[in-house]
């Protein structure tokens, strides 16, 4: 039953269910419109240094060695995982802050100097998150969101009335120290809501943070897509760059192919990686599942400006990953998700790879990766984005004690504009789809078209959810949708 398999993208989702469908013995082409593979988590290559464009917390570590084991091999066979220590540092105020170590021990020490008392409730509360984490990604998330009822069983029935409060009620119901409950509050955030939008279930993240840790491959993420583009390709999945869908095809309710760079192409399935709205832009109105008004009533994940940034030297008081938590979180969370706006003070995310990976920059000198969290849709022009910059290096420079506004040899920057550009993205959204009780499993957009046979969608808008592992679950989910369907 050898089908041609057509896949639109090759973002972490696309490229596993390449690998996943070519090892079934299809015929897969991915077509992706960008020149090199990746999607958001591309590579910028300037003067010697390496950044990654996107992701750059490797977290969950099972899900990806469960990825290269189903194809019997491990992460090891294509990339070096380095243990992050200290995994970040979050800063609360000039010279003030807390740095997270990589074990939980060590993290209840941190967080006794800080409140007395409070590494009993946290090794509570981490017991707990690590219930929640062995029910969600050792099995639910690898439902394919067809039915409520894969949510309902003997374990999640126990833990109803963590579905129906949130995150930031039951931190705060044992913390009371504003700065651990911010520590504890961020993990969430990788979900893409607010953690009092976010059910308290979802604390597996944050067993995810402190039991599981935060690593960094060599060479960074984009290792990992390099890794699963060999994969792929070594099961006979052939990967075009440059190629622009422009069209799915359907005739009589199937889908029969793509228009790729101006040229028709058959298919018998067709799978897209690319944003979901964006993928269904590309079929004739009356074959679309979801209208505009559906996708401007979701919470998406925010996006986010970005800069790359190299230092000609090497920066002090800083980790690999440092957090800017020195701004009230409310008022900036209120301009990303309620009244959307540039934030008057916004938190922000710096991430140094070259303190840890030396092939990130030259000798004596820093990667720095800056990210400030905006909502999807806001205006974005290059003097916002410079008066950001300013904004946030010099406070950057005054929390860490440092001058290095004049060390700056060069900054690109990435924002709105520019998630359209390069990835047809729905208002310039980072992270995709939020996920929220109400926009989990089977509330999200459908893996499989429930208007035409043979088509599919995968990533972070579809299910399980945003982020890179949900990304490499999704890709394999689709794919056991597409074996079934071929089977029938
Ligand atoms: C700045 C940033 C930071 C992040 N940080 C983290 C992190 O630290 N850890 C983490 O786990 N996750 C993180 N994420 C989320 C993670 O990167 C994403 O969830 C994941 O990469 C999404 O993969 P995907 O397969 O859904 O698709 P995408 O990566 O969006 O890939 C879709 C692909 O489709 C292509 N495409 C679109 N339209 C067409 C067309 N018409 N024709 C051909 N090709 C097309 C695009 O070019 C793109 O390559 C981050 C994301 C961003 C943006």
């Amino acid at each position: 039953m050898k089908k041609r398999i057509a896949i639109v993208g090759s973002g972490f989702s696309s490229l596993a269910a390449a690998a996943y469908l070519a090892k079934e013995g299809h015929e897969v082409t991915v077509y992706e419109k960008n020149s090199t593979v990746g999607g958001r988590a591309r590579q910028l290559k300037r003067d010697g240094f390496t950044f990654d464009i996107g992701p750059t917390w490797y977290w969950m570590p099972d899900v990806f060695e469960r990825f290269f084991n189903d194809f019997g091999k491990k992460p090891a066979d294509y990339y070096e995982l380095i243990k992050l220590n200290p995994a970040y540092s979050v800063y609360f105020g000039e010279n003030d802050f807390i740095t997270i170590k990589d074990s939980l021990e060590k993290i209840c020490a941190a967080f006794e100097e800080e409140e007395t008392g409070s590494s009993i409730k946290l090794k509570q509360f981490i017991a707990e998150a690590k219930d929640n984490y062995d029910i969600a990604i050792k099995d639910l998330v690898y439902r394919p969101g067809l039915s409520p009822f894969e949510l309902i069983t003997p374990a999640t029935f126990k833990k109803i009335g963590q579905f129906f409060s949130t995150i930031s009620k039951e931190v705060r119901k044992e913390f009371d120290n504003p700065r651990l409950v911010s520590i504890l509050e961020f993990p969430v955030l990788f979900l893409g809501a607010k953690p009092s939008k976010t059910p308290a279930f979802y604390s597996f993240m944050n067993y995810a943070d402190f039991g599981l840790g935060t690593f960094h491959p060599k060479n960074g993420m984009y290792s990992v897509i390099e890794g699963m583009q060999a994969l792929a390709e070594s099961l006979g999945a052939d990967i075009q760059t440059e190629s622009v869908v422009e069209k799915i095809n359907v005739e009589k309710n199937r889908a029969t192919g793509l228009s790729v760079n101006g040229e028709n192409i058959e298919a018998d399935i067709i799978l897209s990686g690319a944003d979901y709205h964006h993928s269904e832009s590309l079929l004739d109105s009356k074959y679309r599942q979801y209208s505009e008004r559906y996708w401007d009533k979701k919470i998406f994940a925010p996006s986010s400006l970005l800069f790359y940034v190299g230092f000609n030297k090497k920066l002090k008081n800083v980790e690999h990953h440092t957090l800017f938590f020195d701004v009230p979180f409310d008022a900036h969370a209120r301009e990303i998700y309620d009244e959307p706006a540039w934030p008057e003070d916004p938190l922000f995310y710096a991430s140094f790879p070259s303190k840890t990976d030396d092939t990130a920059a030259p000798e004596g000198k820093e990667a720095g990766i800056f990210l400030i969290p905006l909502a999807p849709g806001l205006t974005d022009i290059p003097e916002l984005r410079e008066e950001y910059f300013e904004k946030i290096i010099s406070r950057f420079e005054q929390l860490t004690n440092q001058k290095v506004k004049n060390n700056v040899i060069f900054k690109e920057s990435f924002c709105i504009n520019d998630f359209v550009e390069a990835y047809n993205s729905y208002k310039g959204n980072a992270y995709g789809l939020a996920n929220t009780l109400f926009q989990t499993a089977f509330l999200r957009p459908r893996l499989k078209s429930s208007k035409v046979k043979g088509l599919f969608f995968t990533g972070q808008l579809s299910v399980p959810g945003p982020g890179v592992p949900p990304s490499l679950i999704s890709g394999k989910l689709v794919s056991g949708l597409i074996q079934k369907e071929i089977a029938k």
